[in-house]
C-alpha cells in the first residue's frame, strides 16, 4: 500500500492513524458487533460516541458555557443560507464583508432574506488582501458582521479579529478552524464544513452563543433552526453519525497532539518551508500580501504557465497529487491542513526546486 501526499483543499488528507483505527473498528466498534454506521442515532453506543465528539471538540475550542456546539448537515454552502434565516430576524440587515469566493458567494445567498450591506471588500486589490478594519462601514443596526477567516481559493487568512462591538461576529471558518487555538467569545457564531480540518464532508459544526437561538425567521425549514436543534442536541433529525464519529477521532488525535497550540506550530513550520521557497523562486510566485496570507491554503503560478502540465504530471509521479489551482484562479494551490505532515510540504518544495532547476 503507498499512500499519496494528498493537496486537495477539500475532502482532504486525514490523519492515517485515524483512518486505522476506523478501519480496525469498522465491522465490530468496541464490541457491539456492528460498525459505527449501523447503529441507532439514539442508541447508548452512539450517544457515547456523540458525547465524546462534543466533549472534545469543547475542549479543544476552549467553547464557553453559553455556546451551543451543533452537529448538523449541509455544509457551509448550506450555512449561507442558514444563517441569515436564524440570525437577520432581529432588524433585517446584515454587513458583509468581502475577501475573495467563499465570502462573496456567502453574500450573494444571503441577499433573499433581508438587506446586505457591503461593510468592505478586497475586490479593488483582487482579493490579494483583508481589508483594513478602519475601513470597514459597518452598520449599528446590523443583526451581524460576516466574514470568511479564511479563504480556501484565494489563500488570504486573518490573523487578527475584527471588533464588531455590540453586533455579534459570524464567520465561515470552513477551511480554518482547529488549526490554530481561537478566542470562541470574540464570535457570535461560527460554522465549518467538516472536510478540511477535522473529518469526512457531511457533517457541518456550528458554534453559536446562546443569545442568538431563537430569533429564526419563520420560514426556516425545522432541520435548521438552530433552536430546534440546540434543544434536540443536534439530533431534531438524524446526524451524520458516520461522519460525527469520524470527527470524534480526529479530536483524539489533535488532542494526543499537543491540542490546538501544538497544531498552530506544525502548520506555522509547514507554512514557513512554502512561502519562503516562494519568495526565493524566480520561477514560482504568491500574490498574496504577506501579512493576510494563509496557513492552510497556498495559492501559486508558476511564472511560465506552459509549464503547468509538466509540474503537477511530475508532481503526481511523485505521489504529490491535487496541486491544481481552483478553476476561478489557476495556477497551483497547496492545501496543507493539519493533517498534512511536514514531510509532505518538504517533499514538495524540493520537487519545486527541481523543477526550477531543470526548467528554469
Ligand atoms: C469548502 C468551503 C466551503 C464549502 O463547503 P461545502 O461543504 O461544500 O458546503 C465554504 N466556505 C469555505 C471557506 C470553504 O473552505
Amino acid at each position: 500500500m503507498t499512500r499519496v501526499f494528498n493537496f486537495s483543499p477539500g475532502p482532504a488528507t486525514l490523519p492515517e492513524p485515524v483512518l486505522r483505527k476506523a478501519a480496525q473498528e469498522m465491522l465490530d466498534w468496541h464490541g457491539s458487533g456492528m460498525s459505527v454506521m449501523e447503529m441507532s442515532h439514539r442508541g447508548k453506543q452512539f450517544i457515547s460516541i456523540y458525547d465524546e465528539a462534543q466533549a472534545l471538540a469543547r475542549e479543544l475550542l476552549a467553547v464557553p458555557a453559553n455556546y451551543k456546539v451543533l452537529f448538523m448537515q449541509g455544509g457551509a454552502i448550506g450555512e449561507n443560507a442558514i444563517v441569515p434565516m436564524n440570525l437577520i430576524g432581529k432588524t433585517g440587515k446584515a454587513d458583509y464583508v468581502l475577501t475573495g469566493d467563499w465570502s462573496q458567494r456567502s453574500f450573494k445567498e444571503a441577499q433573499t432574506f433581508g438587506t446586505i450591506n457591503i461593510a468592505a471588500t478586497g475586490e479593488g486589490d483582487k482579493f490579494r488582501s483583508i481589508p483594513k478594519q478602519s475601513t470597514w462601514k459597518l452598520d449599528p443596526q446590523a443583526s451581524y458582521v460576516h466574514i470568511c477567516s479564511n479563504e480556501t481559493i484565494g489563500g488570504v487568512e486573518y490573523h487578527w479579529t475584527p471588533d464588531t462591538g455590540s453586533v455579534p461576529l459570524v464567520a465561515d471558518m470552513s477551511s480554518n478552524l482547529m488549526s490554530r487555538p481561537l478566542d470562541v467569545s470574540k464570535y457570535g457564531l461560527i460554522y465549518a464544513g467538516a472536510q478540511k480540518n477535522m473529518g469526512p464532508s457531511g457533517l457541518t459544526i456550528v458554534i453559536v452563543r446562546d443569545d442568538l437561538l431563537g430569533h429564526a425567521l419563520p420560514i426556516t425549514p425545522s432541520a435548521f433552526n438552530y433552536q430546534l436543534q440546540a434543544e434536540a442536541d443536534s439530533m431534531f433529525n438524524t446526524p451524520p453519525t458516520y461522519a460525527i464519529y469520524i470527527a470524534g477521532l480526529v479530536f483524539n488525535h489533535i488532542k494526543a497532539q499537543g491540542g490546538l497550540a501544538a497544531m498552530q506550530v506544525h502548520n506555522e513550520a509547514k507554512a514557513a518551508v512554502l512561502y519562503d521557497f516562494l519568495d526565493e523562486s524566480k520561477f514560482f510566485y504568491n500574490s498574496v500580501a504577506r501579512e493576510d496570507r494563509s496557513l492552510m491554503n497556498v495559492p501559486f503560478k508558476l511564472k511560465d504557465e506552459s509549464l503547468d502540465e509538466a509540474f503537477l504530471q511530475g508532481a503526481a509521479d511523485k505521489g504529490m497529487i491535487q496541486l491544481k489551482g481552483h478553476r476561478i484562479s489557476g495556477g497551483m494551490r497547496a492545501s496543507i491542513y493539519n493533517a498534512m505532515p511536514i514531510e509532505g510540504v518538504k517533499a514538495l518544495v524540493a520537487y519545486m526546486k527541481d523543477f526550477e532547476v531543470r526548467h528554469g
